[in-house]
Parts: structure tokens; sequence; C-alpha cells
């Protein structure tokens, strides 16, 4: 069945990225409660059907790590993209709490299965790996989000600037300035799955833009310097798994075969992981630090008469 806007009960804001609005909706007609992306482009209605009818392989992407997608609609030039709601949002806003190690594995193990999954079964390739695009529910399910179906939708992107944190691989960063776009291969998108991991684990994109004067400083520092490290309060197995992505020659890194099967995630498959409870701790959280800030705020800016 298609998904039609008159079906949806808008609810509150999700969140906000370069292209667009994430809001909370309720399908009424199944009192299915999902997540709806609302991208502005501006364009014709062949190219928004097109845009429409790419999007439709997403309803073969069915796994247990991916984002269930639920249907996509058009409005004069915005496109709507309804997809499965999670209830404990993205990575970014959880990893703070801090992430044991079994967590960690337990979090890379889903993401790699997910993109094996999206490469052998369906020929796509993720392109946008990066903790927002990792998203976790209170039963503690992992999944992934915001992977690059469309061709058409991609080319109608304002693509304004790679922002201030690039998940790119060193070869596609290289490429973008040489305007090549054939050198994006499936091994970028695990250069993006070490560098995501190292964030999670301390808590922090790896290569902070406050140590860089600008942003090509910190290009240069991902193409020309040695690949950052996990830190050594992690197990050697774990250090070991990261730097099998973090490998800068794309041809000698990992592949998703070689991850799932290293000692970390044979590690990983054994263990029980509450990741139920981490997730709750994680939620609790990000609470306390919502109300500080608020806090702050108030503090910062005393009630005027
Ligand atoms: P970018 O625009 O660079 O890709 P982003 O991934 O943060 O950044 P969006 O994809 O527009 O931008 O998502 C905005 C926010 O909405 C996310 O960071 C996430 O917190 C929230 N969000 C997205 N999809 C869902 C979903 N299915 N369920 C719950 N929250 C979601
Ligand atoms: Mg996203």
């Amino acid at each position: 069945f298609a998904i039609n806007m008159d079906q949806l009960q808008l609810g509150e804001e999700l969140g906000n990225g370069a292209y667009g609005t994430v809001k909370r909706v309720l399908h009424k007609p199944t009192n299915v409660a999902m997540a709806m992306k609302e991208i502005r482009l501006e364009l014709d209605d062949t190219k928004l059907n097109a845009i429409i009818m790419e999007l439709d392989i997403l309803h073969r992407a069915v796994h247990p790590s991916i984002v269930d997608f639920y249907g996509a609609f058009f409005i004069e030039s915005c496109v709507y993209y309804c997809m499965e709601y999670m209830d404990a949002g993205s990575l970014d806003k959880l990893y703070g709490v801090g992430v044991p190690e079994p967590v960690l594995g337990r979090i890379i193990s889903c993401m790699v299965k997910g993109l094996k999954f999206l490469k052998d079964e369906l020929q796509i390739i993720h392109r946008d790996v990066k903790p927002t695009n990792v998203l976790l529910n209170k039963r503690g399910d992992v999944k992934l989000c915001d992977f690059g179906v469309s061709g058409q939708l991609d080319k109608s992107l304002a693509k304004t600037n790679i922002g201030c944190q690039s998940y790119m691989a060193p070869e596609r960063i290289k490429g973008e300035s040489q305007n090549a776009l054939s050198t994006y291969t499936v091994s970028s998108d695990v250069w993006s799955v070490g560098l995501a991991t190292l964030e999670i684990a301390i808590g922090k994109y790896p290569y902070p833009p406050e140590t860089y004067s600008n942003v090509f400083a910190q290009l240069t520092a991902i193409i020309h310097g040695d690949p950052p490290e996990l830190p050594d309060t992690y197990s050697e197995t774990a250090r070991d798994w990261v730097s099998r992505c973090l490998v800068k020659r794309p041809e000698d890194r990992a592949t998703y075969a070689q991850l799932l099967s290293h000692p970390f995630l044979h590690e990983d498959a054994r263990r029980n992981v509450d990741m139920r409870g981490w997730v709750a701790r994680a939620l609790q959280w990000k609470d306390e630090q919502k109300q500080q800030r608020r806090l702050r705020q108030q503090e910062s800016e005393p009630l005027h008469p």
C-alpha cells in the first residue's frame, strides 16, 4: 500500500540534518509510529517521480540491522520519506554516557552485518556511515539508516560543504577534489565504520575540528597523517579490529567478511550483551544532560522583569 500525507498525524521534531527535518508521525490507518524525513528539493515532477521510484528498492531492504522503510511520496518540491521510528534516537547523542567494550562490539557487529546485507543482497553501498545514521530503540536494537539508493536524489541534494566532520575515506576526499565519483567503493564505507567506531569509543570525533586551523588542514591530516587508533584502555583485539578498518590504501582494508570473522566480533557473537540496559542508562544520561543545559541557560539569562 502507498503512504500519503492525509494518513499521517504529525508529532514532535526528532532532529535536523543538512538536508531536512525528521518528525515523529503516527500512521493513522495502522496505528504505527513512524519517523518522517522531509527533504526540500527544487525539482520538477518527472525528477521527483524518478526519486520515488528509485526509493522503492528500500522495500527490499528488510534486515534486523536496517531501519524499516514504509514508503515515500512528494508534495510540491519536497520528498517525504517514512521509516521505522527508533525510540532511543541516534548514537551520536547516546555514546557520551560511555561505551564499554562489549557494547561497542555489539554495536559494530550490527553495523557490519547491516552493511554486508546491503552489499551482498541489494548491491547497495551505504556512503554515509556515521553515528547520526546509527539508530537505537529501547529494546536494544541497533539499525542503520540513510544509505544512498537514489542516484537522482543524490544528484539533487545541494552539496554545500562537507562540514567539519568528514567520515570520508582518504581516497574519496582525494577523489572529490578531482571530481572522480568512481573512487567510491565498498571499502570506503569500511573506513567510515572504523572512524565511527573510534568516535563511539572515545566519545568524540577523532579529528577534532578545534585542533586544525581549517577544514583543509583537517582533510590533509586524514589523507597524509597516520590513521587514528583506539586507546589502550581497550583490548588488543578491539584495537586490532579498528586498525583493520582504518587502513589508508583501500585495497588493503578488511572486507566485511573479514571484519565479521575477526576475533573481536567472534567474541561478541559468543557473549550476552545487555543492550537494553545500556540504552536505558544512556537515555537517562541524555535526559540529565538536557536538564543541566536548560539550567545553565536559565542562569545565564535571568528572567527579565
Ligand atoms: P546529515 O544531514 O549530515 O545526514 P543527520 O543524520 O543528523 O545528519 P538527518 O538524517 O536529517 O540528519 O536526521 C536528523 C536527526 O533525526 C538524527 O540525528 C536523529 O537523531 C533523528 N532521526 C532520524 N531518523 C530517525 C528515526 N528513524 N527514528 C528516530 N530518530 C530519527
Ligand atoms: Mg541521517
